[in-house]
């Protein structure tokens, strides 16, 4: 994992802005709670402060004190807080620390000192990757999937309408993500160009993101032209594309778009290979998207890949009206209208 220095520390500063910030929020939370509910104010002081007074007070009266008692009056206390917060409105933890990840407190690190997944999606980011998906993982997500791009109509040569299918698939894309730290399952996405298989696929590796994952998007032709050969070869990528490498093999999810775009050799077919079976070994999952059909994968990149496609993958099969084409039409009826 090569990640200069100087990006590491700059991932460090977005920790302590991370901080600070929600320092910032807590405090104004706290102003504003002060000032709605003086009884949580008391509460506070005398959790701090008064907690001492307390004691003294125990002490002289001459109560044997144990840090038990100590913690189960704090406990009270911070009961009663809690209590407060609800009785007017408030959720129970609004005065507890904030976290952006609760895993690490935002610190990048968790309480062994591991990496968080957190610290290593960002290290991914800053390492161009995520860079590219980043852009359109605002607008294309699951939230804006459009269903009205499917017409329901139902053609001689398919079982279900392109609208039936694709919620279908839809569905079973969100399973795929809500099952995705229980089993390892891989995707490909056929069909021909704008009947949505990059968006779903995009879908996917916006809501692992979000969960902490480490999705890495790759179109073929960089991964099987650029980065895998010269990796073989024991050559030395840019900088840029160094950092990325152990990420094609370690990456909770690998997306390879466009598979067929690339020039295909014999080399670029052993290497399709060799990554699909390392990533299987590791356990990761893949997804493909592609507008070959099985059988032209088989013609394409052979019997043993075909297969393996065939037995470790949801085969995901979208077809109707080219989306792009139909955005435009829309476009040009507004633009009349
Ligand atoms: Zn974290």
């Amino acid at each position: 994992m090569t990640l200069k220095s100087s990006q590491y520390l700059e991932i460090m500063k977005e920790y302590d802005e991370i901080q600070l910030l929600h320092k910032k929020e807590l405090n104004a939370r706290q102003e504003e709670i002060y000032k709605k509910i003086p009884e949580i104010k008391q509460l506070d002081q005398e959790l701090s402060t008064g907690s001492i007074a307390k004691m003294k007070e125990l002490i002289l009266s001459g109560d044997s004190i144990t840090s038990r008692q100590m913690k189960e009056n704090n406990r009270i206390l911070r009961e009663k807080k809690k209590e407060l917060l609800s009785r007017n409105g408030y959720p129970a933890d609004y005065l507890e620390p904030i976290f952006t990840c609760k895993l690490c407190k935002d610190t990048g690190y968790d309480e062994n000192q591991k990496k968080c997944s957190c610290l290593n999606q960002k290290i991914i980011k800053k390492l161009y990757a995520q860079s590219y998906i980043q852009r359109f993982l605002e607008t294309e997500n699951f939230g804006s999937f459009d269903f009205t791009y499917y017409s329901k109509e139902k053609e001689e040569k398919f079982p279900f309408s392109p609208y039936e299918n694709i919620q279908n698939v839809y569905h079973k894309c969100k399973d795929f993500v809500r099952d995705f730290d229980t089993c390892t399952n891989n995707i490909i996405f056929t069909g021909s160009t704008g009947v949505g298989k990059t968006f779903l696929a995009k879908c996917i590796a916006k809501d692992l993101l979000d969960s902490g994952h480490t999705v890495l998007y790759l179109s073929a032709p960089k991964l099987l032209e650029q980065i895998l050969p010269i990796l073989k070869k024991g050559g030395t990528l840019d900088s840029e594309l160094q950092g990325l490498s152990s990420y094609i093999y370690d990456a909770q999810l690998l997306i390879m778009d466009d598979l067929g775009t690339e020039y295909t050799t014999a080399y670029t077919i052993t290497m399709l290979q060799s990554l699909l079976n390392e990533r299987r070994l590791r356990n990761h999952a893949t997804i493909i998207t592609t507008n070959y059909s099985i059988h032209d994968i088989k013609e394409q990149y052979g019997e043993r890949i075909s297969s393996r496609i065939l037995e470790s993958f949801h085969v995901f099969f979208l077809y109707g009206q080219d989306i792009r084409y139909q955005k435009r039409e829309r476009q040009i009826k507004q633009k009349n209208a």
